[in-house]
């Protein structure tokens, strides 16, 4: 069967038309969101995008990954921060009506949450917590095969637990979330709060300080490049106890930009994390970089389909 993911982003929209069987993405493309047009628009360029992409081939249905809170059962996405004017937006029935396809919308954490669980590191289990650190830093839990969202939908916001109530100011308002600690973000901010203090840190070499620049300092056993390093860890680590111990899942798994730095990040926090459960929970979890890399958000909103008709 053949499915269509959409990775609908604030400033591109990446669509990609996957064999559901294999996780193979048959076609591909990108667009830009220009959210600036208005919904209708984009809406429409997704649907254009979507038929000329499709043109003699048949496919089941669209799954769209968005991000902001979603009505999930009526396709709304009622708010969105990268899409400002989306108030109770009907995006999944305005696309189906153009496209005359069933269209499913979930909250881009969560399907990258699916998309591990169809085709990546969370394939055959069903307890599951996924992280994405990028900008900000999103979750998903899948308990019992069940994606958990909560009374009204929104829960799984793993990125604003607490970690430190007197920590820095998060995006969200509150302070010391996860997200202030271990987003793409914070890493860059934690650099350049400290340039005063380690003038010659290797970071400060490069123009644009971005987490990897600070993570390969890192691989250089730079001194300040160790201490940011260090301090995510922690903040990852207390915060993913802490889901261990109310979950109990099967793998932790940690994607999107931050992730790539590889052993350096996920040695430190695999050690941790084993130093912070209780003994009984030892040995019951993996904590697993994502595999899906650049395809996981056309993965994770294809596999939106496959978890609502429960193939
Ligand atoms: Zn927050």
């Amino acid at each position: 069967m053949k499915i269509i993911g959409v990775d609908l982003g604030g400033t591109f929209v990446k669509i990609g038309l996957v064999d559901s069987l294999t996780g193979k993405i048959l076609k591909k493309s990108e667009i830009e969101t220009k959210v600036d047009l208005g919904g209708d628009t984009v809406v429409k360029r997704i649907s254009d995008e979507i038929k000329r992409l499709t043109e003699n081939e048949n496919y089941e249905a669209v799954g769209i990954g968005s991000p902001g809170s979603i009505d999930k059962e009526n396709g709304i996405v009622k708010f969105s921060p990268n899409f400002p004017d989306w108030n109770n937006f009907p995006l999944g029935p305005k696309l189906s009506e153009l496209i005359n396809k069933k269209v499913y919308v979930e909250n881009d954490a969560n399907s990258f949450a699916l998309g591990e669980k169809w085709f990546g590191a969370g394939k055959g289990k069903e307890h599951i917590i996924a992280l994405t650190l990028g900008t900000g830093v999103g979750g998903g839990i899948i308990s019992h095969n069940f994606l958990i969202t909560g009374s009204t939908g929104i829960g799984g916001e793993l990125g604003h637990v607490i970690i430190n109530p007197n920590g820095p100011l998060c995006g969200c308002g509150n302070y010391g979330c996860l997200e202030a600690y271990a987003s793409a973000t914070a890493i860059v901010r934690m650099a350049k709060e400290r340039r005063k203090k380690f003038p010659n840190s290797l970071i400060f070499q490069n123009e644009n300080i971005s987490a990897k620049v600070v993570f390969d300092a890192a691989k250089q056993n730079d001194r300040l490049a160790l201490i940011i390093r260090d301090e995510v860890v922690e903040a990852l680590a207390v915060a993913i106890t802490g889901f261990i111990h109310t979950f109990n899942p099967e793998v932790i798994i940690i994607g999107g930009g931050v992730s790539k730095a590889g052993n350096i990040l996920f040695e430190p926090l695999r050690k941790r994390v084993d130093e912070l459960v209780m003994p009984s929970f030892k040995n019951t979890y993996e904590i697993l970089q994502s595999p899906l890399v650049e395809n996981a958000g056309i993965l994770g909103a294809a596999s939106i389909v496959l978890q609502r008709e429960n193939l």
